[in-house]
């Protein structure tokens, strides 16, 4: 079957068993193609909660495909690829937040978005890359604990010098391979473009951008902008600018050799009609117990944020 044969076919078994395609920015065009709703993770989960999705498959990353199931506990979700799995969700153990809670009561542990369900479930509140800042600012606790990724961590220090943050040592390994020397590079040989970052790059190529955001926050801004745009994040992010945009040629990749997420790429039109079919993938379960816990720090996410 070729491509087109397939998204035809993935497209029919969507309709006959009800299932809606969830796709993160950083999927491959034709994945973007054949999805129902696109964006950044923690979008995905709260739209499929929002309009009561019986059955998802969720192309992305693990942790994504359990925040669906945190949010709506009734959907039926589906991961395409079980092995697709974020390092950095995982860069801390559960027992370890417990034993710091014990050891620090008084500070509160905030975790990243990125985070596996069972870590939601230890920390106070989350937070998404866009809303971190402005959430570590509104807790009462100036105390605080950020998990996972230290570069996330410290770009938020340094907008809060007046919170005492620790940082966990764990990064993004696509994102913090990053260099300054990367970012000068690519500025010199167009040097009349404006350079977007996600934040979970290190603080010295953060430094270097005229814009530090989330990923549908470096789209809304590279859209926006007339001219040239350096994209540092993903290179997902610049496959759905070039196919979403007129001139998508102005929109230049750095260090694509480094911005490849392997996790998010593993995912193929095949794994995701298996899915779909009933025929492939992982149907997400998680205790009740937990998934409650879970939902306490998402739900305080969303009231500070
Ligand atoms: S890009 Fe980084 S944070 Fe995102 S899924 Fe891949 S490893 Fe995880």
């Amino acid at each position: 079957m070729n491509t087109v044969e397939l998204k035809a076919k993935i497209c029919e078994a969507k309709k006959e068993t009800g299932t809606v395609i969830l796709a993160h920015t950083y999927q491959d065009p034709d994945i973007i193609d054949i999805a129902d709703i696109t964006g950044d993770s923690f979008f995905l989960s709260k739209k499929a909660a929002e309009i009561k999705a019986k059955r998802v498959v969720m192309c992305g990353v693990r942790f994504m495909a359990e925040s669906v199931k945190i949010l709506s506990p009734e959907t039926e979700t589906i991961l395409p690829v079980p092995s697709a799995t974020c390092p950095m969700a995982e860069q801390i153990l559960p027992e370890r937040v417990r034993e710091y809670k014990k050891e620090n009561p008084d500070s509160q542990v905030v975790a990243y978005i990125n985070t596996t369900a069972a870590l939601k479930a230890e920390c106070d509140v989350c937070v998404t890359s866009s809303s971190a800042i402005k959430i570590v600012d509104k807790l009462e606790a100036d105390e605080i604990l950020f998990i996972p990724d230290q570069h996330l961590g410290s770009y938020v220090k340094e907008k809060l010098p007046h919170k005492n943050i620790v940082l966990w040592d764990g990064f993004c390994p696509v994102h913090a391979q990053l260099t300054a020397e990367d970012v000068i590079a690519c500025k010199n040989k167009y040097p009349d473009a404006v350079f977007a970052v996600h934040p979970e790059s290190p603080a010295e190529v953060v430094k270097l951008a005229d814009m530090v955001g989330a990923t549908s926050e470096i789209i809304n801004y590279a859209k926006a902008q007339k001219g040239r745009v350096i994209i540092g994040t993903e290179r997902g992010v610049v496959d759905y600018l070039s196919t979403h945009e007129e001139n998508g040629e102005r929109f230049i990749q750095l260090a694509p050799e480094k911005l490849c997420c392997e996790d998010m790429k593993k995912i193929s039109l095949d794994d995701i009609y298996k899915a779909i079919k009933g025929e492939g993938g992982e149907e997400i379960v998680l205790p009740e117990d937990l998934r409650k816990k879970a939902l306490v720090s998402i739900n305080r996410m969303l009231e500070l944020g």
